[in-house]
């Protein structure tokens, strides 16, 4: 079974990726959520996908954020508090976010 089959997939995005954009999604859902890493140190807390779109960027695996469920849907997560006060509670953004996601792929 997939890794991802318990992931919320991205809706098209997911079923036009190429097999290299699958591998890579697989990846980043392995990463674990980039803020409880980040803010708490916690390696495996299980993610979701989060497609954070930069402006006038085309959609890529290179845009996804792994969160878990409650930083990406609950009180304290980008959907619940909206992008701005998200950023203002973890005084992080999320490009700071996508940046650390990029570089922890490299490892
Ligand atoms: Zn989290
Ligand atoms: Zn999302």
């Amino acid at each position: 079974m997939s890794l991802l089959n318990s992931f919320i997939k991205i809706g098209t995005y997911w079923q036009m990726a190429t097999k290299n954009e699958k591998n890579a999604l697989n990846k980043i859902a392995r990463l674990g959520c980039i803020l409880c890493r980040t803010a708490f140190g916690v390696q495996d807390s299980p993610a979701e996908l989060h497609h954070y779109r930069r402006f006038g960027q085309p959609r890529s695996a290179s845009d996804i954020l792994p969160l878990c469920p409650e930083h990406h849907r609950g009180n304290s997560g980008v959907h619940g508090l909206g992008r701005k006060g998200f950023e203002a509670k973890w005084k992080v953004t999320q490009d700071t976010l996508l940046e650390k996601v990029h570089e922890l792929l490299k490892l």
